[in-house]
């Protein structure tokens, strides 16, 4: 054997020692292989039993076309060692000095005795090739099945674990939430997340009509169609042409709460993506089953069960209340509205579990800084409401510089898992407004809520005042 195709041996050795993804193991291969022949394509496609489609393992697992010759080459490639041009081929038994005129030669990818894909090679026109370049193929083909298995495994095991995953972070969500307004999106980003190959979309059941509920937005009309044909007994659905599947939310009471949807771009929906719907969207419905319960006992209560403060409800009654007191009594009053700086984004670093440890926190900062006279509540997500009753606007400034100040500088302390961080710090935006005695209460926080737009807009992590 000459230098040259030793050479070569040892190049592809090294490159199937390394930890490459499928693309870059192909690039490689083919820059290694045009040192020895000239080689316009690599490609590896394997065999898909699940939907009896060859999947092109360099773009993305994509399914290959019903008309593509991959396919008949697939199928002649069985039980030999090669298929050249349109031909199977077996190597010869004894030597041989014959050359063979080839445009693409496909190489099998073996599994346990059973061939699961191939490889293709595309040289230039009427390449010349002796059989000592094919027994190298040989050693090549065998020595890339052995690494596409590793890969693959790996791959395989990887989608199981982010499978799990997803499921245990659904469940998760509702220890302390329950405004089926805001689970719901995160149980469609923690979907989409997973199906990655699909578009999906949350609906809600509101008033008889499904109410797209996540992401913000779809134009499929085809989809509304098929909402139409859900009724409580149905399991799924999936068009005839395997495009959208639609998986119906049920609730305890066998009612439909709505559905999942996901909706294929390029590929059809696999049975592998229908069974990891169908028990997505059953854990997603036990979350928000428990969710809407949770909130019918919650409709009574007056706390807000994460972070101890009053609830928008009791917030309501309770401005009623001191406004009545203020007006008759003539005392001076105050609204003050927080919102956390950029908490977006808190979430989206370090997870929801984080998102709600820093609001407990926030609150419970807001609790520890004000008076016992002053009435805090969370008025919804991450904002935060506060009357001070007694209070002057230049009181009421001197408080609200002295909690944003506070804010500032205390680290919350988050537990998140695998990570050295203990601790998170943000900076909240307030605005301030004073009662006038002329407007009602909403007037009053729509005021304040002014205030601190003005805050968010000149910079954040300040106190303005209407
Ligand atoms: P800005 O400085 O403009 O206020 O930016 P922001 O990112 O804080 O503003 P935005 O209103 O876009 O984001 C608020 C986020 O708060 C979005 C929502 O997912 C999150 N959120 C709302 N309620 C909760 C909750 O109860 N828990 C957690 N973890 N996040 C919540
Ligand atoms: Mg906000
Ligand atoms: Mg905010």
């Amino acid at each position: 054997m000459t230098y040259t195709r030793l050479h070569f041996l040892a190049k592809i050795a090294d490159i199937l020692t390394e930890r490459l993804e499928v693309p870059v193991l192909c690039q490689e291969l083919k820059s290694a292989l045009s040192e020895l022949i000239s080689t316009k394509e690599l490609n590896v496609y394997v065999y898909d039993s699940v939907t009896n489609t060859m999947r092109d393992c360099v773009k993305s697992w994509s399914i290959v076309n019903d008309d593509s010759n991959i396919y008949d080459a697939f199928n002649k490639i069985k039980g030999y060692d090669f298929v050249i041009n349109t031909k199977a081929y077996k190597l010869p038994t004894v030597v041989s000095d014959i050359t063979l005129k080839i445009d693409s030669l496909y190489m099998p990818i073996v599994k346990d005795g059973q061939d699961f894909g191939i490889i293709e090679l595309e040289l230039d026109e009427n390449t010349q090739v002796n059989m000592e370049f094919l027994f190298l193929m040989k050693i090549l083909s065998s020595q890339v099945s052995l690494k596409l298995q590793n890969i693959i495994l790996n791959e395989q095991s990887k989608i199981n674990v982010e499978f799990h995953d997803s499921m245990k972070n659904i469940a998760k969500i509702i220890e302390t939430q329950y405004e089926l307004n805001y689970i719901v999106p995160i149980i469609g980003e923690m979907l989409d997340r997973f199906i990655i190959d699909h578009l999906i979309y949350v609906f809600l059941k509101q008033d008889d009509e499904f109410k797209l509920i996540w992401p913000k937005a779809c134009k499929d009309e085809r989809i509304y169609e098929v909402l139409k044909q859900l009724t409580p007994q149905t399991e799924y659905i999936i068009t005839n042409d395997d495009k959208i599947g639609v998986f119906p939310l049920i609730s305890e009471e066998s009612e439909i709460l709505g559905c999942i949807v996901a909706r294929s771009t390029l590929d059809k929906l696999s049975k592998r993506d229908i069974s990891y719907l169908e028990q997505l969207t059953r854990q997603s419905a036990i979350t928000i089953n428990r969710a809407n319960s949770y909130s019918k006992i919650l409709q009574y209560a007056t706390m807000d069960a994460l972070t101890n403060l009053n609830n928008r409800r009791q917030f309501e009654y309770r401005l009623s209340q001191e406004i009545a007191t203020t007006k008759r009594q003539n005392n001076p009053l105050c609204a003050m509205m927080i919102d956390i700086d950029f908490f977006k984004k808190v979430n989206d670093t370090y997870g929801h579990a984080s998102g709600d440890a820093v609001l407990r926190g926030v609150a419970s900062i807001i609790k520890a800084t004000l008076r016992e006279s002053d009435i805090p509540s969370r008025y919804g997500g991450e904002e935060f409401a506060v009357l001070l009753p007694y209070t002057h606007i230049q009181e009421a400034q001197i408080v609200g510089e002295r909690l944003r100040k506070a804010v500032e500088s205390s680290p919350i302390p988050v537990n998140i898992e695998d990570s050295k961080i203990q601790t998170i710090n943000v900076t909240i935006s307030m605005g301030l407004a004073e009662f006038n005695n002329q407007e009602t209460g909403e007037e009053l926080f729509g005021r304040a809520d002014k205030a601190l737009y003005e805050a968010k807009g000149s910079g954040r992590n300040r106190v303005c005042v209407d």
